[in-house]
């Protein structure tokens, strides 16, 4: 249920639209009819049919803002393939330079310049001293854990509830049961999930000096957006210290936010961070920064032909190739720039600006959810502090009918959890087409 809202409205709206979806979209519908033979739901990643309550389709190409599907409709992006994707489609600076790199060659198992150029600007801009690189933040936040574990002897990480770190089975404790998941309960056993924003449930949960990690994103962007209030990570990195903890801020997303990601713009500090997502421009890429500690344990523990031993689990045989590092440095330097999170900023603020307008005129007791680029509809009076309070805003009814409503109007909606963001690549003109179309659907759907 949503206030405001009656849900039989909502459906009927749901059921219309999804009609005229997919009546747009044969083409797609015949793709995927043909990949189910070889693929489950007919898709090649689960999570391509599962985020959505109508069927997936098929992309064909973009450019800038948007991009089209196999029936020829255009959809100007504010899910951004879940920030995965925040510089738009080709053609770009960055897609002509990673193009001539793959001409080369796109992968050695050996470093490149551009790997080091990209860890000496990483450096610059987070003041993390040291560097390893991956191809997805799931594969990073695996050997951030690895590693503290190592370091510290210790077994647990404490992380905060409606947090997502990636298909690791250590962060999946909590998301269902483990059986369930394909994880052996032994994976989650030493995982413990507490709220948000609150000291009390950290200082318990360290009380036992058994925690390796705590791990968490500056502000939740998973079940909406949870902001932390003043003070709650410096204490959390804090108290984690005095209980001998080491302490990750996962910037996988909140790096879209703010230049240089939104913990060291805030003066905040760790002993790692994870990023990835649209930091590789599309191309799979991810890394994790850490202290000079850190890097110095990481040297000693290596596996070693020539010390003759195993050492930490860490490593894969695509990680820091030749294209991700390009793509990756390419971006850097082009697109996310000190000047375009600037103009990232101002345009997330006039998308939240238009929602808050859009709620205000239709009388909603609501507000827009708004930091940087990031807005959406908070679907309760208040912002929420943590999980439970975050809940609400989650409401799948109104999250399906709003996406393909906004859908079949050339919007493609972020997905439940998130909230549309803005990207590079959006003008001022697609914002203001978010907020008219969205208004259009909030008319619908409460008959206004
Ligand atoms: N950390 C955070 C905060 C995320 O939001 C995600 C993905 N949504 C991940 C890690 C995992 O990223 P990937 O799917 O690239 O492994």
């Amino acid at each position: 249920m949503v206030a405001g809202i009656d849900p039989a409205r909502l459906n009927a709206v749901f059921e219309r639209e999804y009609r005229e979806f997919v009546a747009r979209t044969p083409k797609s519908a015949a793709l995927i009819a043909r990949a189910r033979d070889v693929m489950p739901d007919g898709v090649p990643m689960a999570w391509m049919a599962g985020l959505f309550a109508h069927p997936p389709i098929c992309a064909v190409g973009g450019e800038g803002s948007a991009f089209e599907d196999a029936d020829g409709n255009r959809y100007i992006d504010f899910n951004l393939a879940d920030l995965s994707n925040t510089i738009g489609y080709g053609p770009t600076a960055v897609s002509r330079l990673t193009a001539e790199t793959a001409a080369r060659g796109v992968q050695y198992l050996m470093p490149s310049e551009d790997a080091i150029a990209v860890a000496e600007e990483l450096k610059r801009r987070t003041g993390f001293r040291f560097w390893q690189y991956t191809l997805s933040a799931s594969q990073a936040n695996t050997e951030i854990i690895r590693i503290a574990r190592a370091m510290t002897g210790r077994q647990k990480v404490v992380v905060f509830q409606g947090k997502y770190h990636g298909h690791l089975d250590t962060t999946l404790a909590e998301d269902g049961p483990p059986d369930a998941l394909g994880l052996a309960p032994a994976s989650v056993r030493d995982t413990v999930v507490i709220p948000f924003n609150d000291p009390d449930a950290l200082r318990a949960a360290l009380a036992g000096g058994d925690v390796a990690l705590v791990m968490t994103e500056p502000a939740l962007t998973n079940c909406t957006l949870v902001i932390a209030e003043p003070g709650f990570l410096t204490d959390a990195h804090a108290l984690s210290r005095a209980a001998g903890t080491l302490f990750a801020f996962d910037e996988t997303h909140t790096w879209q936010f703010a230049y240089g990601g939104l913990a060291p713009g805030d003066g905040l500090t760790a002993d790692f961070l994870c990023l990835g997502k649209g930091l590789g421009t599309g191309v799979a890429f991810a890394c994790y920064g850490m202290t000079a500690e850190i890097g110095a344990f990481v040297e000693d523990q290596l596996e070693s032909i020539s010390r003759d031993r195993n050492g930490l689990a860490i490593g894969g045989t695509l990680f820091g190739n030749a294209l991700s590092v390009s793509a990756t440095r390419a971006g850097l330097d082009e697109i996310l720039t000190e000047e375009g999170y600037a103009r990232l900023a101002r345009l997330g603020t006039r998308l939240a600006d238009g929602l808050d307008g859009l709620i205000a005129r239709h009388g909603l007791p609501w507000r827009s959810f708004r930091l940087g680029p990031r807005a959406g509809f908070c679907l309760t009076p208040e912002a929420p502090r943590n999980y439970t309070e975050a809940k609400p805003s989650l409401d799948r009814s109104f999250s399906a009918a709003r996406r393909l409503f906004m859908a079949n109007r050339g919007i493609w909606e972020a997905i439940i959890s998130a909230a549309p963001q803005v990207g590079f690549a959006h003008e001022a003109a697609d914002i203001d087409r978010y907020v008219e179309v969205a208004g259009a659907f909030l008319d619908d759907v409460t008959g206004a």
